[in-house]
């Protein structure tokens, strides 16, 4: 401004005013323009809150720290730590400056242990997991909220804390119990995922694909349905494509994919197929896509990039509409992810690149982008609680599933019945099922 000012002081008055006034046009019309443009894609993670849904860095706190919170530095960067850097943990992708970076509003923690504690120790384990992520939560609360309505997570993100829910990822932490199921929902836990890698006794996990060992059996059934009764969000992620469908055709509520990507694109079983998307549309659900890059790129000649997520997102969203397309990045799960979505800093460049809206790809509107980072999702969790509600007077399910069910599946498993230490209902036609005495389970002591 100061050459403007300087030449609309000098003499030759007339010319200069001309020139003056082509100039301040020249910038206001810049700064017209500028503001016009000034919306980058990473700011609709101002406008709502970028929801993941999917982060193991509780399993990496148990299998580094055993769960010692103390000795982990969560407020420092560790992009270069010796312990939990990119060249010390294959796995290790989150931090809170990091979180912070990434513009993270929202983030399923997620409780979790390995299928070899199917029968065993499983709901211990998991019970250890949901204790760690609680005292993680209480930990940071300047930082950090533990959320259990659809309602919180907006209010907690605004009041500049991460609104952090607790999932459990895998039925097999169940042990196949209502019971169980219900109390986790007391504890916070507000998805449980139906499978991880290992069958259990009453769904098929994603590594049967498309066909069937138990597909979703009736205690299956009721399983979703109990969840339904207590607002617990069903996780399809892991479970394989058969049981999708079954889910999807009695399911109550909408559900959700907490990690899964496009099986069109990537033809890995984790993945959905346009059959199961399009029936995820008329359920009202979500697809939370993964950024695993052995999930969005199938092609092991070249490294995934921000692109393949990218494809996944607008795949979803050309197939079945912006209302049912989210994120669930997986960081802290896998070894390996996309070029340029390397840790939960990320995820604004990911949404930068979306509305640059190259050829061919849809055009994100602001709205769109806010949909894709948290409305969806918010609306999915809101209207799993107004199920819950509309169910009130619904007494719990008192199903148990039957021994005989038991066994088959740890038959079908490969292990032998009656000597996994599964917590069994009381049942006495044993003998029906199998001529294994260990398998009977005994009287009571006393
Ligand atoms: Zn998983």
């Amino acid at each position: 401004m100061d050459n403007i000012s300087r030449c609309c002081t000098g003499k030759m008055l007339y010319i200069n005013v001309a020139i003056c006034l082509s100039a301040l046009l020249l910038v206001i019309g810049l700064s017209v323009g500028l503001n016009v443009n000034k919306f980058k894609g990473s700011d609709a993670l101002d406008l709502a809150p970028l929801i993941d849904g999917h982060n193991d860095l509780p399993f990496n706190l148990y299998t580094k720290l055993s769960n010692n919170l103390t000795a982990f530095p969560f407020e420092e960067d560790l992009s270069d730590d010796p312990v939990w850097g990119r060249s010390a943990c294959s796995s290790c992708f989150t931090d809170l400056p990091r979180l912070k970076a990434g513009k993270v509003g929202g983030q399923f923690w997620v409780a979790y242990t390995e299928c070899a504690s199917q029968y065993k120790d499983s709901v211990q384990l998991t019970l250890r997991q949901i204790d760690v992520i609680k005292r993680f939560i209480d930990l940071y609360p300047e930082h950090l909220k533990l959320v259990t309505s659809a309602a919180d997570i907006e209010a907690t993100w605004r009041s500049g804390k991460i609104a952090s829910m607790i999932a459990v990822e895998g039925g097999h932490s169940v042990d196949s119990s209502l019971a169980v199921l219900r109390i986790y929902y007391e504890l916070g836990v507000r998805y449980v995922t139906l499978t991880h890698v290992c069958n259990t006794p009453w769904a098929d996990a994603s590594t049967v694909n498309n066909g069937s060992v138990h597909n979703l059996t009736e205690f299956g059934k009721i399983f979703v349905h109990e969840m339904n009764r207590l607002g617990m969000l069903v996780d399809l992620s892991h479970v394989s494509h058969n049981v999708m469908r079954e889910v999807l055709a009695i399911a109550k509520a909408p559900v959700i994919f907490s990690h899964s990507s496009v099986f069109s694109i990537c033809d890995n079983y984790r993945n959905v197929p346009d059959d199961v998307l399009h029936l995820v549309k008329k359920n009202d659900g979500i697809v939370m896509v993964n950024f695993y890059s052995k999930f969005v790129n199938c092609n092991s000649s070249r490294n995934a990039t921000m692109q393949d997520v990218v494809d996944h997102i607008n795949y979803i969203r050309n197939l079945i509409g912006v209302d049912h397309v989210g994120i669930g990045a997986d960081y802290d799960g896998v070894n390996s992810v996309p070029e340029g979505l390397e840790d939960v800093s990320k995820y604004p460049a990911l949404f930068e690149r979306l509305y640059e809206n190259h050829e061919g790809e849809p055009e994100w509107s602001k709205e769109d982008l806010e949909k894709l980072a948290g409305r969806n999702f918010i609306r999915v969790m809101t209207k799993t609680e107004a199920v819950r509600n509309s169910l009130s007077s619904q007494p719990p399910y008192e199903n148990i599933i039957s021994i005989g069910e038991l066994i088959s599946a740890q038959i079908s498993d490969g292990l032998k019945p009656g000597l996994c230490q599964t917590a069994k209902e009381w049942e006495t036609n044993v003998s029906s099922v199998t001529n294994d005495t260990n398998a009977s389970p005994g009287p009571k002591a006393s």
